[in-house]
Order: structure tokens, then sequence, then C-alpha cells
């Protein structure tokens, strides 16, 4: 059989130890009326142990167009392939709800691909659960809370729109090739209630603002974003000489609100 070397380019690190593999599948706990999704299948080491579950549906979405060609020889029509980007690929071709998503993301986008899904209104409707391998570090940038130094934008994105949970650390040794960080694999649930803003990026933008100058006091991002920083600090009751990371998400989710108010 013909072989290509793994592609760096691609973030291809294969999932190898069948152990890490077994643990990540069951903790999907995949039922005969799920339709799945996994992202970067690869060589298809974790979707063939996902189709051990025999799902209802398995869609599969690979950029790589040689794995793509082996993927369809090997799982033929138990699979529904999509040989394309993930980042452009549009949730709207998934005629279906309540989608678990597998996915040993390919690290170099994998915020990249969090951030588009946090982004889709109807998230809550389209997925119920994900369960994503992360370089371990950007892991840790997702759970963190309020005044740890890893708070920040993701954390305050991710946890607008979803549950998240940290399920196992996966070590390089698990993967061929062998990555030089460490991984860590989180479940993520979409809220059904979350607190109502206009539009995402605005969100964004807020969270880039105070986490650009991530040592300062609050006071210099909020004159960057407000004319009238007083009135906005005394409404919302927070201290000017606070840092970023002492804000609760809460309190970025009512910033955002203000601002869409003055400029929507
Ligand atoms: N899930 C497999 C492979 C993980 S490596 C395993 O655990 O063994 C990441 C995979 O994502 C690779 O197969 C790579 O080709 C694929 N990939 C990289 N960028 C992608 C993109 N933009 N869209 C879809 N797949 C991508």
């Amino acid at each position: 059989m013909k072989k290509q070397h793994p592609k760096k380019s691609l973030g291809q690190n294969f999932l190898t130890d069948q152990n890490i593999i077994d643990i990540i599948v069951n903790k999907g706990n995949i039922n005969q009326n799920d339709v799945i999704l996994e992202i970067g299948p690869g060589t298809g080491n974790l979707t063939e142990k996902i189709l051990f579950q025999k799902p209802l549906r398995l869609y599969a979405i690979e950029k790589d167009k040689f794995l793509a060609k082996k993927l369809r020889e090997k799982f033929n029509k138990k699979i529904n392939l999509i040989n394309d980007d993930v980042l452009s690929v549009d949730e709207k071709i998934f005629s279906c709800n309540s989608i678990v998503v597998f996915g040993n993301l390919p690290y170099n986008i994998s915020t990249q691909i969090l951030v588009k899904w946090i982004r889709l209104n109807n998230l809550n409707k389209i997925f119920k659960k994900f369960i994503l391998m992360f370089q371990k570090e950007v892991a840790e940038r997702i759970i963190a809370s309020t005044n740890n130094k890893k708070y920040g934008r993701l954390s305050i994105l991710t946890s607008w729109k979803m549950n998240v949970k940290k399920l196992l650390e996966v070590s390089p040794g698990s993967f061929y090739p062998i990555p030089k960080v460490k991984s860590t694999v989180l479940l993520l649930e979409p809220k059904n209630e979350f607190f109502k803003i206009k539009n995402p990026k605005n969100l964004e933008h807020i969270t880039n603002v105070f986490f650009n100058q991530r040592r300062k006091m609050i006071k210099h991002p909020l004159k960057i974003l407000f004319k009238n920083t007083d009135k906005i600090s005394k409404k919302l009751n927070i201290n000017i000489n606070d840092r970023p990371q002492n804000l609760s998400p809460l309190k970025y989710f009512e910033l955002c609100k203000e601002y869409e108010n003055l400029t929507f």
C-alpha cells in the first residue's frame, strides 16, 4: 500500500494508543440513535472504534486528499466522508440535530475551530456534545476560571456557550509521530440558556481589547471602548483598577451588552 509521511502543516499526529482511543470513545456514551461528526479522522483509528458502537450515521471531515481517499477505501459506505477544510464547512449540511462530535484536532487551528462553533446561533440545537483533544496548554486556557493567570479570551468565549469538563490527559507517546506537546481531552456541552449577545464578534472584540493588555488596569481598555467609563464602571459595579483576569465572564457579557447598545 502506498504511504505518505504525516504532514506537519496539517497537524497530523495520529493517535495510536488503543487504550486511550477506547477511553475517548467510551466517554461519548454513543447510542444507536446518535449522529456522529469526526473532525480530522486521519488514518481512521478513532473512526473504527466509533463505528463499533453502531451510531446511526458518522460524518467525517478530512482535509487531506490522500487520507480521504484511503478512508473511503477502508470504510466505504459506512461513513459520510467530506474531503474539505473543517473551517469552511457549513454546519447546515448536517440535516440533523444533536450531533456528537469527536476530534483529535489539528492543533494549529484548534482554537479557530472552537470559536467557529461558538459563533453559531443554534449551537445547542445542532450539537449535543464535543469530545475534543487539544494541546494541553490550550485546554488549560479554555477551562481556566477568573483570577487564574491562564484565564482569558478563550475561557470567556467558551463559558458563554458551553459547559466544559476535563476528561483526561494524554502523553506524547500515545501519538505517531510523537508531538512536542502534551494533550488534554475536554468534554464541551452547549448550554441551552446563555447571555443574549447580538453578535459574538463583539464579545471577541471586547475580550481582545482587554486581554491584549493583560497586565494593565482595566481603566485603559475601558477607555478604548467607551466614552463615559465612569458611568459604565458604576453601572456594572466594576473596579477600574482591577486587571482583566479579575473580571468574571458575566462582567464581560454585560460589558458587551453595553457596547452593543452604544454602537448598534
Ligand atoms: N483523528 C486522527 C488524526 C488526528 S491528526 C487520529 O487521532 O489518529 C489531525 C487530523 O486532522 C489529520 O488527519 C489532518 O489531516 C486533519 N486536518 C488538518 N487540518 C484540517 C482541516 N482544516 N480540516 C479538516 N481536517 C484537517
